[in-house]
């Protein structure tokens, strides 16, 4: 990323080039924390000078022409460079009308004052540009929209204000609150699609402090305006108690799913427009819910056998069990998803497909039969050794068929 810096600052130096660092960059520089992205904006043609950089550089190009974006990857690092533009809503919500423009214009569409800051590349020494007082609000910590119409206009702004907020340990300003939650009653959310509020889903799942973001949009009204089911947080809760849990986006998704019914799950994956795997941790989530009393030892103290858990758990998603691990209340249930994973699970016969025909297992359905048999008395510890698993088989050829 330095290198497509440097290049960028030289051109930029030597034919004034309008090229500026803009948003992210220039917020986490200010806040003296680890740049992630640099991003760049020009006043002209990006694709061009980007398809320069990446001849240049040796790195791969893309180019969006619709947008007039560009992005050059080298070496793995990614850098993103567009045309300055504005944005007009043709109504509330639907994806903007963009037309090549001013830096000012550029950063005027911008969702907060932090996000809205630029650096020229094109001077020694520069000044942050900063129309919109974002300087001012990381002062004070403060999430700040730059005109009252923000949420109207894009109402994935609301999920992009608790993230911020979260992630700096900031506060919306107070204007800004009242806008998200006019926003809000104005019902602009249902306008947009599932797959530009998965997006922003997605981005809080690799948050470290994802679950607080989304207690808070659930707070605030905003996961239930998107579908009225997500609106429970206590599963949620726990894991944002716990520390050092890895964002794995499962454990969040999980989370959000374990207090729906299925058909609310059904209808929030569809509202979502959830992709396969997503869809399945949903469902799966669900289901492991559904069954977790049958692999529950009794009040009364009756153990379940290892093979039932395994046979119900069998199939399910391992992310949802893993995710379950960390947020379920009850600490038996999880003890017995623990050892599910850790134990019981990997517990299969040593005897084969192969050697339960040569013992003269006939050839068809009994022999996967069989072979769950000797799993699951492998697994409640009634067959040790090969041997064992031997005498059961000649147990199951004699019984049996
Ligand atoms: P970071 O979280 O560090 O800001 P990010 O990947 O979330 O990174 P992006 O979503 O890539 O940030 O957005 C980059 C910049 O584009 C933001 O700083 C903001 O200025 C602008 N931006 C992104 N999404 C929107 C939006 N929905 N409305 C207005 N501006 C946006």
């Amino acid at each position: 990323m330095l290198a497509v810096l440097e290049s960028l600052r030289r051109r930029a130096v030597a034919e004034g080039l309008p090229v500026y660092l803009v948003g992210g960059p220039v917020r986490d520089a200010l806040l003296h924390v680890p740049v992630k992205d640099l991003d760049f904006v020009l006043e002209g043609a990006a694709p061009a000078l980007a398809g320069e950089l990446a001849n240049e550089l040796g790195g791969f190009l893309t180019v969006h022409p619709r947008f007039g974006t560009a992005t050059v990857e080298v070496q793995g690092d990614r850098v993103d460079i567009v045309t300055a533009r504005k944005e007009a809503y043709p109504f509330p919500g639907s994806l903007p009308e963009v037309s090549p423009s001013s830096l000012e214009a550029d950063l005027a569409r911008r969702d907060f004052s932090i996000n809205a800051m630029a650096l020229p590349l094109s001077v020694d020494e520069p000044l942050v540009i900063d129309f919109h007082g974002g300087v001012r609000d990381l002062e004070d910590q403060t999430i700040r929209t730059l005109h009252p119409g923000s949420f109207t206009d894009d109402p994935t702004r609301m999920l992009r204000a608790v993230r911020y907020q979260q992630r700096l340990g900031f506060e919306l300003a107070e204007s800004t609150a009242a806008e998200l939650k006019g926003a809000l009653a104005g019902g602009h959310v249902s306008a947009v699609t599932g797959d530009r509020w998965r997006q922003e889903l997605q981005r809080i799942f690799e948050e470290d402090r994802a679950a607080g973001m989304l207690l808070q949009a659930i707070d605030l009204g905003v996961l239930p305006a998107i579908h009225p089911a997500l609106s429970d947080g206590q599963h949620l809760m726990r894991l944002a108690e716990e520390s050092g849990v890895a964002s794995e986006p499962a454990n969040h998704l999980a989370a959000l799913a374990a207090s729906l019914s299925p058909a609310d799950g059904d209808s929030a994956s569809r509202r979502l427009n959830l992709p396969g795997p997503w869809a399945r941790v949903v469902r799966d989530t669900i289901a492991v819910r559904g069954i977790l009393a049958e692999i529950t030892p009794s009040p009364a103290g009756h153990p379940v056998q290892p093979s039932t858990v395994c046979r119900l758990l069998n199939g399910m998603d391992l992310h949802v069990i893993t995710a379950m691990t960390r947020f379920w209340p009850d600490p038996q249930v999880v003890g017995q998803l623990e050892k599910y994973l850790a134990e019981w699970m990997q517990i299969t016969p040593e005897l084969t497909g192969g050697d339960l025909l040569a013992m003269g297992v006939p050839r068809g359905p009994g022999l996967g039969e069989a072979l769950r048999e000797l799993a699951a008395a492998k697994q409640d510890g009634l067959a040790a050794t090969v041997e064992a698993e031997r005498d059961l088989v000649k147990q199951i050829i004699s019984r049996g068929s």
